[in-house]
């Protein structure tokens, strides 16, 4: 495929998405500014974010440090926010606070506390969203994602830490069952944290299979791969 073909592919996909947005907020009754797209790009090369910038995309979310540290420096003349989406081992917290702005899967303290580590970024500060858990106590297993009861005291702390902002949560939906009334919840718990945190309006929820019923339910940023750039395949260089 050239790359005319990937940009023309790009943006059949991007006007799509744009049109789910606009009619997910129209039977809301919301606005669609209200919504930020972030376009989930791992396992798709940098030549795609390029196209996607291209494409007026400003938002980038990856979910291995492995491969997102070299497309972010890949990318690193492009005017982008990066948004890490991934399961955030302890071990990998600074590094990542390297190069994203954003930090959607804080879902332990001692995450908090590593990343604070690597909290010197020229002054500038890591956003944190408090990865809530949307699955049945026994299928947490491995997931990702604190406890909602849990989520309040984690919002705390990263609030409390310097050089950490918190923005929000985020969460992914249940693996089976219904997207809706575990969005439901997840917007509870939003709502419970902001009683606090008033400065802390992120609700990251909904990807490419249930961006509608996020939005339903509140959601301000939306994580979307396949719907935008295609089933994911391995990374061809
Ligand atoms: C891959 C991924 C997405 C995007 O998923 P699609 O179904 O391809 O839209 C969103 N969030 C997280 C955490 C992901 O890992």
């Amino acid at each position: 495929m050239t790359p005319e073909e990937r940009r023309a592919e790009l943006a059949e996909g991007l006007a799509a998405v744009r049109a789910r947005i606009a009619a997910a907020c129209a039977a809301a009754g919301r606005e669609e500014r209200e919504i930020t797209l972030i376009a989930v790009t791992k396992t798709f090369p940098a030549s795609d974010v390029r196209l996607l910038a291209g494409l007026g995309l400003t938002e980038v979310g990856e979910n291995r440090d492995q491969e997102a540290r070299p497309k972010a420096a890949d990318c690193a003349d492009l005017p982008l926010t990066w948004h890490f989406v991934g399961r955030l081992q302890t071990n990998k917290a600074r590094a990542v606070a390297g190069y994203a702005d954003v930090v959607h899967s804080v879902d332990r303290p001692r995450l908090v506390r590593a990343a604070v580590g690597r909290a010197d970024r020229a002054g500038r500060t890591l956003r944190c969203l408090v990865q809530v858990s949307l699955d049945e106590t026994e299928r947490r297993e491995g997931r990702g994602g604190a406890a909602p009861e849990d989520a309040p005291a984690l919002a705390d702390e990263i609030a409390a830490a310097a050089g950490l902002e918190l923005g929000g949560v985020m969460a992914v939906a249940p693996l089976n069952g219904d997207p809706l009334p575990a969005f439901a919840r997840l917007a509870d718990t939003a709502a419970e944290i902001r009683r606090n945190h008033p400065g802390a309006p992120i609700v990251s929820a909904g990807m490419s299979g249930d961006l509608e019923q996020a939005i339903a339910c509140g959601a301000t940023h939306l994580r979307i791969g396949t719907a935008l750039l295609g089933g994911r395949r391995a990374i061809v260089r």
